[in-house]
């Protein structure tokens, strides 16, 4: 795509979230835009950081791997897919400023592990399946509670937030009470430990995430498609 069109779309995003932001009392400078850039052309990744962009996220440690290794750019990457345990050394090695998909207690007590010998901090999102979708990642809202304490007891991951995809809808009003209920579950585990990150709303329904409390939004296609 050519860098004025995507200048457009950033442009648009940013006004989009202005405008859910003012509807909902709320200052755009508490939302944080991470650009989703999986199959994106590496040009375009640098044009978004040009235009001010920092933040990244890619769902595969391999296509993750090759982008951070040859842009350069400084940025914040952030994983958003499913971690597989057998790419925990790749993606440590990767240095994300974000793992958003930690989606087990295995896998969070596995990254620890491999953690401990290098003294590393690795900072996470814990990611909530909160329509209980059999198909998807992410843990079971009624879990969380008592996941997220166990998470907190491991000393090389720190656990920041949430974050959640939610059930596919076209109509972003009827993603409304999805979010709404993982902002409940956020609010009641800061009620224990303070949490800054509730990761909530793609390019179909960033509005309403925002709406419904969402500190950072993670937008892909609204960006990058277009001639
Ligand atoms: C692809 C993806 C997004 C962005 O989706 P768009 O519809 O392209 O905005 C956000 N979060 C995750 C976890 C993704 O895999």
């Amino acid at each position: 795509m050519n860098r004025a069109k995507l200048f457009e779309n950033i442009k648009k995003i940013q006004s989009r979230i202005a405008a859910a932001c003012l509807r909902a009392g709320r200052n755009p400078k508490d939302i944080v835009l991470v650009a989703v850039t999986k199959q994106v052309d590496p040009a375009n990744i640098i044009e978004a950081h040009h235009f001010g962009l920092t933040n990244f996220g890619e769902n595969t440690i391999q296509e993750a791997s090759l982008k951070i290794s040859t842009l350069k750019v400084e940025a914040n990457w952030h994983f958003i897919g499913h971690l597989q345990k057998n790419k925990l050394n790749k993606a440590i090695s990767l240095n994300f400023s974000l793992i958003q998909s930690i989606d087990s207690l295995e896998l969070a007590q596995l990254l620890d592990e491999k953690l401990r010998p290098t003294g590393a901090i690795q900072n996470v999102l814990l990611e909530i399946n909160i329509a209980k979708e059999p198909q998807k990642h992410g843990f079971d809202p009624q879990e969380l509670p008592l996941v997220f304490e166990e998470i907190s007891k491991l000393k090389n991951i720190k656990p920041l937030g949430l974050m959640t995809m939610g059930p596919e809808k076209e109509n972003s009003e009827a993603m409304r009470p999805y979010f709404r209920e993982a902002k409940k579950i956020f609010d009641s585990l800061t009620k224990k430990t303070p949490l800054e990150i509730l990761s909530m709303g793609m390019s179909n329904n960033f509005e309403v995430a925002i709406e419904e409390g969402a500190t950072m939004v993670r937008v892909g296609r609204a960006m990058f498609e277009g001639e």
